[in-house]
């Protein structure tokens, strides 16, 4: 693997970034894994730790309650510049961690041995690492466990990749779409949080496919997905509902400011040209349907923004339809 990978962090954000992993919710297939690691080394503390700009997130971490630590203190942030095992037998005797707050605080760090979580194509985004509040040393036989179990993290996260991801786009299958709309309904129920669905279906495809094949189509698809994954808000999930059907879930957004979206999407295809010989241009259908007191099962919000969509193709196509809110706020 060239070695240039240890030093491209952009590449190794982007990397780290596909597997959309940073914040989400607790996990038993990485919790058995660093369980296994703290029984199998016998360590209070383990954690698979993924290293974010500025942080250090914690996908699982038992042992220790915070689910982050800013990256300068990391420990795990040493380790990714490595390739190898990276081992600390007494923090206290260690000039880079003497005075490191995670050695000297509460949590008392005197050893650590971490490995870094190296993706197929050679970047470093995080680490799964032992931690002991004594000083300790770790044998061969158990870095080596550590290494494999390593390995074990980032399949994990490359087989939900692959089971969450459409592998013509790379967009969210629609099951995996699903799971995030419930999430935000859960977020609206709980915090009147706004989202909005912007559901888009390319107009006339059919002819796309007809008159220059069913692979030209699908170059056309892939690139409507591009132009909408360059414009959406990191924030914002794009999922792949069936063919040429496609739905964002913009966080945090008002019904407004949802249409505004949608729009400057709608515009954004409408003047894309698509590299084939000859450059083709398609244009897309909206339907935008903002989260509400009458859509709060995935089934009728997705059904609220379908029948808006609708209504954008039966006005003429190339346009954007929204399915209004019935207003139920209280003063
Ligand atoms: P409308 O404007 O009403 O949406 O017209 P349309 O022709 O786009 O109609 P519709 O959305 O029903 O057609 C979808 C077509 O997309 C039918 C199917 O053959 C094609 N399709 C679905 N999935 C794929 C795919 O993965 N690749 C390609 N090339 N074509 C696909
Ligand atoms: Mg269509
Ligand atoms: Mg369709």
């Amino acid at each position: 693997m060239p070695d240039d990978k240890l030093n491209d962090e952009a590449g190794r954000l982007a990397a780290l970034a596909r597997y959309d992993i940073l914040d989400s919710p607790a996990d038993g297939a990485f919790d058995r894994i660093t369980e296994l690691v703290r029984a199998v080394l016998g360590v209070p503390i383990c954690a698979v730790s993924l290293v974010d700009t500025d942080r250090q997130w914690f996908k699982s971490h038992p042992g220790v309650d915070a689910s982050e630590t800013a990256r300068e203190i990391a420990f795990c942030d040493h380790t990714i510049r490595g390739r190898d095992a990276m081992i600390v037998c007494d923090a206290t005797q260690d000039s880079r961690f003497r005075e490191n707050p995670l050695v000297t605080g509460e949590l008392g760090i005197a050893s650590y041995a971490g490995v870094p979580l190296e993706t197929p194509d050679g970047y470093n985004i995080g680490t799964l690492c032992a931690i002991d509040t004594r000083p300790r040393d770790f044998d061969p036989g158990q870095i080596a466990i550590l290494k494999s179990l390593a390995a074990l993290v980032v399949d994990q996260l490359e087989l939900r990749n692959m089971a969450d991801r459409d592998s013509l786009t790379g967009a969210l299958t629609r099951r995996a779409f699903v799971a995030e709309v419930d999430r935000k309904i859960t977020l609206f129920d709980r915090g009147q949080r706004p989202a909005a669905l912007v559901m888009l279906d390319i107009d006339h495809f059919k002819r796309v496919n007809d008159t220059h094949g069913h692979a030209v189509g699908d170059k056309v698809i892939r690139a409507v997905v591009q132009a909408c994954q360059g414009t959406r808000r990191p924030a914002d999930t794009l999922g792949r509902l069936g063919g040429e059907e496609f739905c964002l879930l913009l966080a945090e957004t008002t019904e407004a400011a949802a249409i505004q979206a949608a729009q400057r999407f709608c515009y954004g295809l409408r003047n894309l040209v698509i590299d084939n010989d000859p450059p083709l241009r398609v244009t897309a259908s909206f339907g935008v349907a903002a989260i509400g007191a009458d859509r709060m099962t995935a089934d009728l919000w997705l059904a609220a923004a379908d029948s808006a969509l609708y209504e954008a193709k039966r006005n003429g196509r190339n346009r954007v339809a929204v399915a209004p809110l019935v207003e139920t706020r209280a003063a």
